[in-house]
């Protein structure tokens, strides 16, 4: 039902968790015994037993996770796409929806998202082409929708305009209430069409790629946040809503120390990480004081992750052994999110 205003029951907090399949390149390497208790539940488990060297004690190596929902390896993009659906039509509905990608690098953040050609397009270009066939559909109704894009990344807590990369552009934050979060001289593109809407992500992707020396490191160490406002108009009826399609830093950047330079990042990238699983435990908890303010992401997001919003947060995992403890991280930090 299009415009349909009643809460979805499960509340407006999701998490999925999706393990990614082995690779071609790594068929050598020992995987994690991961059993899928139903579509909600996962259990995973070292297949090597691993003793305590100082006490002899078996390690905890086993560990039980619910959530609204398990991706085993062999699922499609399109099984993952099957729910965000919804959220899509929930944005053209008024709602500001939110989608995370959460993992540690070489998880499947970027495949899940931006994914690859044909069957293996990610969640972002699905978004682009689902959002042009409803509104196809709702102008046969009498709707008319504009539909505007930005494309930035934030990197060691500064904004960067993935449509302008000029350099010395400076970026802020402005909030006022009620109102939406806006970033100064950040480029807000008009969009006709998915295909048009796809070609600026291609660009986005470009210039983000070609700032950076090296580029696995740099992506590892940003949030690349796709945005899109949608406003649909009937007569003297107005719907805003907006997607925020996010691919976050790596996790595993959230623990390590590290000295100099890399340590000031490093601090960035968990500071973001942790806040973020703050912001949306203390909406699920409906607290007054939300820290939306102690990173720029939340920040950013910040009139998109409260009120008339709804959440995704889609932890990936891989499935190998020696990722263990950061997979276990990931598991628990989207365990504590709801
Ligand atoms: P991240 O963005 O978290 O660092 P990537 O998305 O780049 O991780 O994934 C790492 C590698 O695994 C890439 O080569 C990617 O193509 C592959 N991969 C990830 N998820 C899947 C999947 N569900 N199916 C097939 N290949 C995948
Ligand atoms: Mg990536």
């Amino acid at each position: 039902v299009l415009h349909n205003t009643i809460q979805d029951l499960k509340g407006n907090i999701r998490v999925f968790c999706r393990i990614r399949p082995l690779l071609p390149s790594e068929l050598k390497q020992i995987q994690c015994s991961i059993e899928f208790i139903n579509e909600n539940g996962i259990e995973i488990r070292k297949n090597q037993e691993s003793y305590d060297q100082i006490t002899g004690k078996l390690k905890e190596t086993k560990s039980e996770f619910t959530y609204d929902k398990v991706f085993a390896p062999q699922s499609s993009q399109e099984e993952v796409f099957e729910d965000l659906a919804q959220l899509v039509q929930s944005a053209l509905d008024g709602y500001n929806v939110c989608v995370f990608a959460y993992g540690q690098t070489g998880s499947g953040k970027t495949y899940t998202m931006q994914g690859g050609g044909g069957i293996q397009k990610g969640m972002i270009p699905r978004t682009f082409d689902l959002i042009f066939k409803n509104i196809a559909e709702l102008q046969r109704s009498g709707w008319s929708y504009t539909v505007k894009a930005s494309f930035l990344e934030i990197y060691n807590e500064n904004i960067r305009d993935l449509l302008n990369t000029k350099q010395g552009q400076k970026h802020d934050i402005c909030f006022n209430e009620g109102a939406e979060t806006t970033v100064t001289n950040l480029s807000i593109q008009t969009i006709n069409s998915a295909a048009e809407l796809e070609r600026y992500m291609v660009l986005a992707h470009r210039n983000r790629a070609t700032a950076a020396t090296d580029f696995n490191e740099h992506s590892s160490r940003s949030h690349a946040v796709t945005k899109i406002h949608l406003e649909g108009t009937l007569e003297d009826l107005v719907y805003k809503g907006s997607l925020n399609l996010v691919d976050l830093a790596g996790s595993e950047n959230a623990k390590q120390s590290v000295a100099g330079e890399r340590l000031t990042e490093t601090k960035n990238i968990n500071k973001s990480l942790a806040t973020l699983g703050d912001v949306i435990q203390h909406l699920h908890h409906k607290s007054r004081h939300i820290p939306y303010r102690n990173s720029k992401l939340t920040y950013l997001l910040q009139s998109s992750l409260g009120g008339n919003s709804k959440t995704l947060m889609i932890v990936n995992i891989s499935p190998i052994e020696s990722c263990f403890m950061e997979s276990i991280n990931s598991l628990r930090f989207a365990a504590k999110v709801k």
